[in-house]
């Protein structure tokens, strides 16, 4: 295996060869294709691992392009995770892509069960239990990520380890879309790169807490918030995943809080 191309991060005592090996083993699901998601995408395609499978139902827009950095004007109208497959392909050719132009919803969460990690690239919270049941119930680590205005949230869940998602959510309810609110360029990016951080350290088995933080980019201030797992969680303590009824498999963009 020729590792050559990783040779500013091997000389990392946190990564190492051994280290890069295994992520060279890993294959990784990213839900959501728009600003963070990207990011993760491209970054992971950089750090070299094994395979990437994407999944996003959306169109490339005119409006995304100011932050949503695998996409560039000539891609506008195409699918996102199609145009994201071809992207990684020119980054880092060796790392092989699946992708879906697809909803994310309870018929699709077989994609989650061989996977070593999930990252949650989208921007509402159903997507979100759905992919938290998905992962309680097939034990696989996720990474929850938001970004709006200026504020970004990045979360770990280690089934059996941290708390859930669900552990300090009762249930999906509507948020404020970047749409309106809007959302600065370098958000989304800065914790995308963020969730690659801590997704390197899950995938290399460091030890991770389930801390919620939460960055106001603007200020430059970072809160840690300590999410304790909750006894009467019904995903991940009384194993109840509701949100992988078949009430969930076909979901459209109208529907989605
Ligand atoms: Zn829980």
């Amino acid at each position: 295996m020729d590792l050559t191309k990783y040779a500013r991060q091997l000389s990392l005592d946190f990564i190492g060869a051994e280290n890069q090996k295994k992520l060279l083993n890993k294959t990784v699901l990213i839900v959501g294709l728009g600003g963070t998601g990207s990011t993760i995408a491209d970054l992971l395609a950089r750090t070299g691992i094994k395979k990437m499978i994407l999944i996003d139902r959306d169109k490339i827009e005119g409006t995304n392009i100011h932050r949503q950095i695998l996409y560039d004007y000539n891609d506008i109208n195409n699918f996102k995770a199609e145009t994201a497959c071809k992207k990684i392909g020119k980054i880092n050719p060796d790392v092989e892509v699946q992708y879906y132009n697809e909803t994310f919803d309870s018929s699709k969460i077989d994609l989650v069960k061989d996977v070593d990690l999930v990252f949650d690239g989208t921007d509402n919270m159903l997507t979100r239990f759905i992919i938290n049941d998905a992962c309680n119930k097939f034990k696989i680590p996720w990474v929850f990520t938001s970004a709006n205005e200026t504020y970004g949230e990045i979360k770990a869940v280690i089934p059996d380890k941290t708390s859930c998602y669900a552990c300090y959510n009762r249930e999906p309810r509507e948020l404020p879309s970047c749409s309106v609110t809007g959302v600065l360029s370098t958000l989304p990016n800065i914790i995308g790169s963020f969730a690659v951080n801590l997704g390197i350290k899950i995938l290399l088995d460091y030890n991770i807490s389930g801390d919620l933080y939460f960055f106001d980019v603007l200020n430059f201030e970072l809160r840690r918030i300590k999410i304790n797992r909750n006894d009467h969680c019904a995903s991940c303590s009384l194993n109840d995943y509701k949100y992988l009824d078949k009430y969930y498999s076909n979901l459209g963009r109208s529907i989605l809080p």
